[in-house]
């Protein structure tokens, strides 16, 4: 029975009590025995003063008890809320750690100045200040792809994104900050295709753009194969330290444009001569006297004041540029340098060949100049180019020596009526 139907029987019983009574004492009024009426109305009065007490009781007990609730609940509340600041509490020497951590990693951040520095010091303190992550994925854009520059890793694994993957692209696409608790639960990107989660068994990722507003120069990826191993708070502190290492990486890589527009030419960006003389001291210094495979190839081009007369300096500004985009194709492999030593003359530093490969190489630029031509009004205006090689240590043994036999050789090439190459052998 329930409290309600309870409460009406008692009222029914009640009414009922008081109807019997007052019917009592109207049958003794008909029947006039007042001395019982008397009696009935007392009992009448007397009931009615207990129930009025008891139900005032009631209604007293039921406020209390309903406070008593809210209390009760705020105090809950307030007993949750306790909890929370306990746990944020516990958290604040680990959160004070890291920002420590963060301050004198950002102090020595802010002092480098090359960009390969940048990288690997981004990665290790990224290792330092997470200490749950099994992998760090460094990506930088060159030259509008995106290539892996660095990775950290926990264990012996092989990444394979060499250039990124849908997590990576989306990054470029928005340039926000990814949080990913689990990859297997992860609805925004087919985590089936995703190397990581298939190969490394990765399922937590936090990712960050290396961006300045909405200038993006690469994306910044940490792993782990557990699930929900990063917070919001540690995607924000990505996000900061990655905000900061690009600004770095801003300036060491204006810095390395301007060292790079200090040594070489602005109009072939070719390198200046102090620049190829320091190179070519090294690699002899290097060579310490021996066979090195080290040659000098001297270039110059035949008649140029001619053309200059002729079609005027901005048609030899462009036979200028040509020449050079020619060393370049023919000479400009890794570890060679090309220089414009002055005017119409070029030096190349040509590594790993012997005499007669260092030979063949200036020949093929003599024979690409002459088959090469810029238009001018239509009309095609072909040149060539002189040359002399020296090869080391055979025609000279230091810098000076080199340059200068090659020089000579150069000269000879335009005696014996230009268009050749002149080399001793
Ligand atoms: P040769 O075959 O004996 O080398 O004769 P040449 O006319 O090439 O040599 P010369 O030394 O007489 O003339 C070189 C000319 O190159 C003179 C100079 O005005 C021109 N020159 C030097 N630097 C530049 C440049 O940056 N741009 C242009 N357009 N001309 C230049
Ligand atoms: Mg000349
Ligand atoms: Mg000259």
């Amino acid at each position: 029975m329930t409290p309600g139907t309870k409460k009406q029987l008692y009222n029914f019983g009640t009414l009922t009590i008081l109807a019997v009574l007052v019917l009592t004492s109207l049958v003794l009024v008909c029947l006039a025995k007042i001395h019982l009426i008397g009696l009935i109305l007392v009992i009448c009065v007397s009931l009615a003063v207990f129930l009025f007490f008891r139900h005032l009781r009631h209604n007293v007990f039921r406020q209390i008890r309903s406070d008593f609730e809210k209390i009760d609940e705020k105090a809950n509340l307030l007993a949750q809320d306790i909890e929370e600041k306990k746990k944020i509490l516990n958290t604040i020497p680990a959160t004070c750690e890291r920002i420590s951590y963060l301050f004198n990693a950002s102090e020595k951040l802010i002092g480098l100045g090359d960009p390969e520095e940048v990288f690997d010091y981004l990665v290790n303190t990224l290792m330092e200040l997470f200490p749950a992550a099994d992998n760090i994925l460094l990506f930088v854009l060159q030259k509008d792809v995106l290539r892996l520059v660095r990775s950290l890793k926990k264990s012996d694994q092989v990444i394979k994104e060499k250039h990124g993957d849908i997590l990576e692209k989306w990054i470029l696409k928005n340039n926000y900050s990814l949080l990913i608790d689990d990859l297997a639960q992860e609805y925004r990107f087919d985590y089936k295709k995703m190397t990581a989660f298939r190969e490394r068994q990765i399922h937590s990722l936090v990712c960050s753009p290396l961006s300045i507003g909405e200038k993006i120069l690469g994306v910044v990826r940490i792993e782990s194969k557990a699930s929900h191993t990063f917070s919001l708070d540690d995607s924000r502190l990505l996000r900061s330290i990655s905000d900061l290492s690009v600004v770095v990486l801003e300036r060491a890589n204006l810095l390395r444009s301007m060292e790079e527009l200090a040594i070489r030419d602005p109009l072939t960006t070719l390198f200046l001569r102090d620049h190829f003389f320091s190179r070519l001291k090294e690699e002899i210094k290097r060579a310490g006297g021996k066979k090195a495979g080290l040659g000098v190839l001297m270039f110059d081009i035949d008649d140029f004041k001619k053309i200059n007369d002729t079609y005027g300096h901005v048609v030899g500004d462009i036979v200028l540029k040509r020449v050079a985009k020619i060393l370049k194709e023919v000479i400009g492999e890794a570890g060679n340098v090309i220089c414009r030593f002055g005017g119409e003359e070029f030096v190349a530093l040509f590594l790993g060949g012997d005499k007669q490969k260092i030979v063949a190489i200036a020949q093929a630029v003599r024979a690409n100049v002459e088959n090469a031509a810029v238009s001018f009004r239509r009309k095609d205006i072909c040149f060539t180019v002189s040359g002399g090689v020296a090869v080391y240590p055979a025609d000279g043994v230091d810098a000076l020596e080199m340059v200068n036999k090659a020089d000579q050789l150069l000269y000879k090439a335009k005696r014996q009526g230009k268009n050749r190459i002149c080399f001793i052998g």
